[in-house]
């Protein structure tokens, strides 16, 4: 293994409505390998994770929003480079999943990747682990559906509470990003 050599960068970003749970997503991939860096003032944080795939040390730069994406669209610099995109829903809120559409549009239109339907996006339908009082609107079904319609979007469900799949997601996520280097 070169282990040695410097590590490959992937870009990752994380996009969904607010509350959906995106920060606490990264929050609970964190570990003491973390280096946070908080962009405020441009409304990003910035994580760097390294890990080994494939037999390649690679650094994921995780970019989150900052609770910007309530009140305007972010930065053009947010998307640039991106080499996977992570959607984020709550599966409790059918608001999150319809504003679907307009993430994944978003992201085409500000990113403008050379082959928009090759591009690498993984989907997250997070708070799996509420049960009462409020109970699930999303169907994992219908996520799957949303995902084949868009090409070939993986979809995973999540629970950042319970560190649900957490991990799992995060690796699909790297090799999707490190295929798309
Ligand atoms: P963001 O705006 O998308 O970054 O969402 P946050 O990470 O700030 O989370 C919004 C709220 O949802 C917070 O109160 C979190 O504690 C809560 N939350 C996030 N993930 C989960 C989850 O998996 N299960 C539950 N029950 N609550 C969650
Ligand atoms: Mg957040």
């Amino acid at each position: 293994m070169n282990s040695w050599k410097k590590p490959t960068k992937l870009k990752i970003i994380l996009l969904g409505d607010s509350g959906v749970g995106k920060t606490s997503l990264v929050k609970r991939y964190h570990d003491k390998d973390f280096k946070e860096l908080h962009l405020s003032t441009v409304g990003i944080d910035l994580l760097d994770k390294e890990l080994c795939i494939e037999n390649k040390l690679v650094s994921l730069q995780i970019w989150d929003t900052a609770g910007q994406e309530r009140f305007k669209g972010m930065p053009s610099a947010f998307y640039r480079d991106t080499h996977c995109c992570v959607l984020v829903y709550d599966v409790n809120v059918l608001q999150t999943f319809e504003s679907l559409d307009n993430w994944h549009a978003e992201f085409i239109k500000m990113a403008n990747p050379i082959t928009p339907d090759k591009f690498p996006f993984v989907l997250m339908g997070n708070k799996t682990d509420v049960k009462d009082g409020k109970s699930r609107v999303v169907e994992k079904e219908k996520a799957v559906e949303w995902c084949n319609s868009k090409g070939e979007i993986v979809y995973f469900e999540t629970s950042a509470k319970e560190k649900i799949n957490v991990d799992e997601a995060f690796l699909e996520i790297a090799r999707k990003a490190l295929s798309n280097e």
